[in-house]
C-alpha cells in the first residue's frame, strides 16, 4: 500500500532530506523565474510566452469558446491539431492516463505530486455515467500504482443526474434507505471507488459544486468520510470559500468528523460558479449565497486555512488555489508554529499550466504541492480548456501574472 502522507511522502528520501525543514530556511520567492520556468527550453518558453499573449485578447479567446468548440466538434481539418498544439498542451496532461505519464513524470522530476481528473463533462446519460465511472476506478487504480500520483478527481455530477442531487438538496439524506434509483447507483458507485483508495492507498478528491446540489454532494462526501477516512484520509471533500456559509460549515463539518471519529479531509477552494450562483439567485429571487465582495472570500478562505492548520492533526488540508497572498500567509504561519514543511496534513495545489511560480517554488521549499492534471481527448476537455483561457485573458491582476513571469525569462534568458 502507497503511504498516504502526502506528496512530499512519495518521493525520494534523499531529496526529501535535502528539503527538510530548517528554522532558518526563508520562504520560496515566489518571483523567481530561472526556477519556474526550468523544465521549458527556449523554443517551448517563446511557445507558451505566444500561447499567453494571445489568451490576453478577449475577443480571441470568446472566438475560441464558441468557434473553437464547433469547428472541432464538426471535424474540421486542422482544428483538433491547432488546440492540441496549443491550449491542450499547457493546461491538459495527455489524451489517456499512459498519455499523461510523461507530464507526470515532468512534475515528479521538480517534486510536485499529480492529483488525476478525467476532463470530460456533461455526459447526462447513463452510459455516459457508467463510462465516467469506469474511467474514475482506472483513474484510481493508475494513481494506485504511480508513486507520484497521489489521487484522483470525482466530480458528482458525472456519476449522479444534476437535477435528481438538486431535488434531494433540501432533503436529510438516509443512506440505508437513499430515495432515488440514480442517488444509489451513484453512491454505490462511489463507494467502489473509495474502496479501492482506500485498499491501495491513493486518495479521492471530491470537487465541490453549485449552491442548489452542493448539500447533496456534502451530505455523500460526510457519508463517504465517515466509511473511508477511519484509518487514514481517503476521501477529500471541498469547500467554497466565496460563499458566505462555508466558514461555519467547516467547523461544523471537523466537529462531526471529530464525534464520529473519522478523519475530516478537504481541500478548501474560493469557488468557480460566481456568475452563475449571482445569476439564479437575481433570477429567482432568493438572497445570493455568494459573499458580498472579493475582500470578504479574501477573510474567509485565509480564516478557513488558519482554522485546518491549527487543527492539522485531525484535519488534512488542501490549499488548492493560485493566491500567492494566502499562500505565503500560510506559509507564515507555519514558519511561526514551527510546523514541518511537509506536514503531510497541509497541502498546496494548483492547476497544471498555471501559476507554475507558486507550485515549483513550494516543490523546491520542501512543501506537499500537486498539480491537479486534467486530462482525456481533446473533443471532450474542450470546455475546461475555454474556461482556463477565459481566465487568463486579463493582462491585469493573479491572470497576467503568468504573461509578466514568462515575459521576464525570456528578458533573463535574452530571448
Ligand atoms: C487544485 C484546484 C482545485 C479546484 N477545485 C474546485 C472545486 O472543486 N470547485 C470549485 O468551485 N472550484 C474549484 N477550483 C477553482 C477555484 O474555486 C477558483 O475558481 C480558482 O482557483 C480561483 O481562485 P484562487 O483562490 O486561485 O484565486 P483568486 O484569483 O485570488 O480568487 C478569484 C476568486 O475569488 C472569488 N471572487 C472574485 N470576485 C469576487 C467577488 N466580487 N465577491 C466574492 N468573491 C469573489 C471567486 O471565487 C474567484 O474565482 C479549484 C482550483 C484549484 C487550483
Amino acid at each position: 500500500m502507497k503511504d498516504l502522507g502526502g506528496p512530499a511522502a512519495q518521493f525520494p528520501l534523499a531529496e526529501r532530506a535535502r528539503k527538510a525543514w530548517n528554522a532558518e530556511q526563508s520562504l520560496p520567492d515566489f518571483t523567481d523565474t530561472e526556477l519556474t520556468f526550468s523544465h521549458l527550453d527556449d523554443r517551448r518558453l517563446r511557445g507558451t510566452r505566444r500561447l499567453f499573449r494571445l489568451m490576453g485578447y478577449p475577443w480571441l479567446t470568446r472566438l475560441m469558446g464558441s468557434l473553437g468548440i464547433k469547428t472541432v466538434n464538426w471535424g474540421l481539418p486542422g482544428a483538433e491539431w491547432l488546440v492540441k498544439n496549443t491550449l491542450y498542451k499547457q493546461f491538459v496532461g495527455g489524451t489517456t492516463l499512459e498519455e499523461a505519464q510523461r507530464a507526470i513524470a515532468r512534475l515528479a522530476s521538480r517534486g510536485v505530486g499529480s492529483i488525476l481528473d478525467y476532463g470530460a463533462e456533461g455526459k447526462e446519460t447513463p452510459a455516459g455515467r457508467e463510462a465516467a465511472f469506469q474511467e474514475c476506478l482506472r483513474a484510481t487504480e493508475f494513481a494506485a500504482a504511480t508513486p507520484a500520483v497521489i489521487g484522483s478527481v470525482v466530480k458528482l455530477t458525472s456519476l449522479i443526474p444534476f437535477e435528481v442531487l438538486a431535488r434531494y438538496n433540501d432533503t436529510t439524506l438516509d443512506f440505508a434507505a437513499l430515495p432515488h434509483p440514480d442517488l444509489r447507483t451513484g453512491v454505490q458507485r462511489l463507494e467502489q471507488i473509495c474502496q479501492l483508495g482506500r485498499e491501495r492507498g491513493c486518495e479521492v478528491y471530491l470537487d465541490a459544486e453549485e449552491s442548489w446540489i452542493q448539500h447533496s454532494i456534502d451530505q455523500i462526501a460526510e457519508y463517504l468520510m465517515r466509511r473511508y477516512n477511519r484509518e487514514g484520509h481517503v476521501v477529500f471533500t471541498t469547500c467554497q470559500l466565496y460563499r458566505h456559509d462555508r466558514l461555519p460549515y467547516l467547523k461544523a463539518a471537523h466537529l462531526r468528523a471529530r464525534q464520529e471519529g473519522y478523519l475530516f479531509a478537504l481541500k478548501i477552494v474560493r469557488g468557480a460558479y460566481m456568475v452563475k450562483e449571482g445569476r439564479r439567485a437575481e433570477d429567482r429571487g432568493y438572497p445570493t449565497p455568494i459573499q458580498p465582495n472579493l475582500a470578504s472570500t479574501h477573510r474567509d478562505f485565509d480564516a478557513a486555512a488558519a482554522y485546518c492548520l491549527e487543527h492539522r492533526e485531525e484535519i488534512a488540508c488542501c490549499l488548492a488555489s493560485h493566491n500567492e497572498r494566502s499562500i505565503v500567509k500560510l506559509l507564515e504561519a507555519m514558519q511561526e508554529a514551527q510546523i514541518p514543511r511537509d506536514h503531510p496534513n497541509i497541502r498546496f495545489s494548483q492547476l497544471l499550466g498555471m501559476s507554475g511560480n507558486l507550485t515549483f517554488n513550494l516543490a523546491e521549499g520542501g512543501y506537499n504541492v500537486s498539480k491537479y492534471m486534467v486530462y482525456g481527448p481533446v473533443r471532450e476537455v474542450l470546455p475546461y480548456l475555454v474556461r482556463r483561457a477565459q481566465e487568463n485573458t486579463s493582462v491585469t491582476g493573479e491572470a497576467g501574472r503568468e504573461l509578466r513571469m514568462l515575459q521576464e525569462e525570456c528578458r533573463r534568458r535574452g530571448l
